[in-house]
Formats: C-alpha cells, sequence, structure tokens
C-alpha cells in the first residue's frame, strides 16, 4: 500500500462542500464534471478515476461508467441516494459520514417538535409584524408537549440522541425498527403502525430507500390520532405527502413538523398552505461547525482507503468490499 495520494484521481460531480473540494484538491488529483450522468464521462476520466466525493445521485449507470473505481465517498449518513448495493456487486466500497452530525440533527428534531407544537416562529412573526402591540398576545397554543408520548420511527444513532432530549423533556419514549435495540430500555414496537397507535407524536428518523417508501402513509396517520403530531427529521420518501397533507386538512392529526420532502427543493402546495406544519428546508445537519466535520469525514474516508487501504466508515452494503493489493 501506498500513502502517497497525489496521482490518486478523485472525481467530483456536481457540487462538494469547499472545506471537502480544498482537501480533495490539495491531496489528490481533482477533476471536477458538472453532475453525474454517465453520459458526459469522458474517456480519461473512466481510464483515471479511482475515487467519487459526491453529494448528490450516483446511480447504478454512473458507477458502470468508471471500470476503475474504487470508492464512493459520500457527503451524509444517509445514502439512499447512491446505488450502494450495486456499487457492493461491483466491489467499490461506499462511505458515509455518521456520528459527527448525530447530536446537531438530534438539535434540529428537538427543536422543529417544539416549533410545531408551541408554534414558535408564528408568535415571532406575530412580534415582529406589529401585532402584539396592534391585537395583543399572541393566542394560546392548542398543542403541548405536556403529557405527549413520544414515538420514534428509526431508533439509531439519531434517534437515539433524540430519545435521549425527549426524556429530558419528561416524555415517555417508544419506537419502531426492524430489530429490537438491545441497549436501551424504550418500548419496542414490531411494527410502525402499532407504535403510531401507542403515541401521539411520532418523530421519523429512518433512512430513505425502497424498505421504508411511503411508509408513513393513511394508516400510520390515522393510528397516530386527532391528537398526533409527526416529525420528519429523516427522508421525504418515507412519507406519502398526499395522505399527509389530507390527514392534516382533516383533522385526521393535529400538526406537522418537516425537514425533509419527497421532492426538494420543491414542497407541495397543500403542506405549504396548511395552518399546521411548521416547515424547515433540509437544515437538519447544517451548521458550519457539523458541515465542516462531515465534509473532513468524506476526505478522511479517502485517505484511509487509497494510504491505508481501509475506509472509516463503511456502508454495511460494501462492508466486505476489500481494496485492491498496490
Ligand atoms: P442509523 O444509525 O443507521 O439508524 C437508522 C435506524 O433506522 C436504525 O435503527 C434502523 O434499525 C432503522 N431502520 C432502517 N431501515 C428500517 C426499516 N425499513 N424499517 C424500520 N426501521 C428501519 O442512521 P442515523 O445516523 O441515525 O441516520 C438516520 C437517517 O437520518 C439517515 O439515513 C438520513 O436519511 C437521516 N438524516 C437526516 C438529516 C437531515 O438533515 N434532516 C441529517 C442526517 C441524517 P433496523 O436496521 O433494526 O431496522
Amino acid at each position: 500500500m501506498t500513502s502517497d495520494t497525489s496521482a490518486v484521481t478523485i472525481l467530483v460531480p456536481g457540487r462538494l462542500h469547499d472545506h471537502a473540494a480544498k482537501r480533495v484538491d490539495g491531496a489528490f488529483r481533482m477533476v471536477r464534471l458538472q453532475r453525474a450522468d454517465a453520459g458526459l464521462v469522458t474517456g480519461a476520466m473512466a481510464e483515471s478515476v479511482r475515487g467519487i466525493a459526491a453529494m448528490t445521485t450516483i446511480d447504478a449507470a454512473f458507477i458502470d461508467a468508471l471500470p476503475n473505481l474504487e470508492i464512493i465517498a459520500n457527503f451524509g449518513v444517509g445514502y439512499d441516494a447512491v446505488d450502494a448495493r450495486h456499487a457492493g456487486k461491483r466491489g467499490v466500497m461506499v462511505t458515509n459520514t455518521p456520528d459527527v452530525l448525530t447530536e446537531e440533527v438530534a438539535d434540529t428534531a428537538l427543536g422543529l417538535l417544539l416549533n410545531t407544537v408551541r408554534e414558535l416562529p408564528k408568535a415571532e412573526a406575530w412580534l415582529r409584524e406589529g401585532r402584539w402591540v396592534r391585537d395583543g398576545a399572541y393566542p394560546l397554543t392548542g398543542t403541548t408537549l405536556r403529557g405527549r408520548r413520544a414515538g420514534i420511527f428509526g431508533m439509531g444513532r439519531i434517534g437515539l440522541a433524540i430519545a435521549r432530549r425527549l426524556e429530558a423533556f419528561g416524555l415517555p419514549v417508544a419506537y419502531h425498527n426492524r430489530s429490537r435495540v438491545e441497549a436501551v430500555a424504550y418500548d419496542y414496537h414490531p411494527t410502525l403502525l402499532g407504535l403510531a397507535g401507542a403515541v401521539d407524536t411520532l418523530i421519523s428518523v429512518a433512512p430513505g430507500g425502497a424498505a421504508t417508501d411511503k411508509a408513513v402513509g393513511k394508516e400510520v396517520l390515522e393510528a397516530l390520532g386527532p391528537n398526533g403530531v409527526f416529525v420528519n427529521i429523516g427522508r421525504g420518501s418515507t412519507v406519502d405527502e398526499a395522505a399527509l397533507a389530507t390527514a392534516l386538512a382533516n383533522g385526521t392529526i393535529r400538526a406537522a413538523g418537516l425537514d425533509v420532502f419527497a421532492n426538494e427543493p420543491h414542497v407541495p402546495e397543500a403542506l405549504l398552505d396548511a395552518p399546521n406544519t411548521s416547515l424547515l428546508p433540509h437544515v437538519g445537519s447544517a451548521s458550519k461547525h457539523t458541515r465542516e466535520a462531515m465534509a473532513d469525514l468524506v476526505v478522511d474516508n479517502l485517505l484511509a482507503w487509497f494510504g491505508e487501504g481501509r475506509p472509516l466508515t463503511p456502508v454495511p452494503e460494501t462492508a466486505g468490499v476489500a481494496a485492491k493489493q498496490r
């Protein structure tokens, strides 16, 4: 194995965090491409590219257009935009950026929950619009965190950090995963429907992808019930947004707080127009501090792979992929 990586070509398709791009450029031979489109890959790129640093969709065709590709370093813990299964079949490593964003995203989740339940953005707008002077106090909120029972869909790294915060707020916590987490004492529900029926505050932090596609739909929202609050800090694809908009409009649930959407940056009109939603533009991890830590982990994965032949944070689908002997 060699630790001089300056001759290794890393492709950056589309936008990349500046700090990551600077470090890639300093340590490797960086090549940029307008977007991750197999049709744009030149012969020289196909020949030379051994790694990708990306915060965009990487599909099977793009992976196949790069025969010497060894690793895809994804910016973000969620890697549903990367065809990791196909990468694994092709012997290509995929890495993500877990842990370094966990606490930030959990902070945002609690902020979003409070915004939704206590209407803090609307109360601030009331003050700024001069209505406190003109009309008096902001109306009392119909919803509160007091007495709520919280359920977490996706009790992983971020789910656990959210659960700890909810405990500090005095709320009982239950969860649904495909498998029980032995290390925690929270109530486990083997089905999402069962969890939704047992709580009135459902927080989704499950990954995107086929297995969770539109998992939160009409049935789950009905089970959550008329006092129900739904918060999504995971992926927009896990929610049937049309069913959510209907549930909010007809009182099936009370309110929703959303940081993520199915077709970002586009937000369905029905969710924008609903009076009982609090909406954020996917800012879960979006502080300079945390995004820089994520950028470092992207590049550190590339350096570890090409320097030492091992990634720092491989995704499960490619955990068995071995580095080529050099
Ligand atoms: P993680 O540690 O892998 O946790 C994911 C949890 O989801 C696991 O406990 C897993 O348990 C559960 N899960 C996965 N597939 C499931 C399924 N089909 N049904 C039920 N449960 C399932 O990941 P993390 O670091 O906590 O991140 C979670 C997600 O948060 C990311 O994938 C990303 O999409 C999202 N995220 C959003 C933002 C934002 O800015 N809004 C920022 C960072 C991350 P089982 O395997 O036992 O099912």
